[in-house]
């Protein structure tokens, strides 16, 4: 029998980049993100992490978040 396939999904706390830290579901307690809605360009204005942005609409997907 395999195991493990579907990894358990906890509620986790994710730390970002900038220090910001939010709730979300990962198969690990604790996750570290380089970006969140605290400092992504489209909410910020900068556009020092433009590369990012496209990782940052998978993320929030990946996790729902709007
Ligand atoms: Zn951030």
């Amino acid at each position: 029998m395999k195991k493990d396939i579907h990894p358990e999904y906890v509620d986790a706390t994710a730390t970002c980049a900038c220090g910001n830290t939010f709730k979300t579901k990962s198969n690990k307690a604790e996750i570290r993100v380089d970006i969140c809605s605290e400092c992504h360009p489209f909410f910020t204005g900068s556009e020092k992490i433009v590369d990012s942005a496209g990782r940052v609409e998978k993320f929030k997907k990946k996790y729902g978040i709007k």
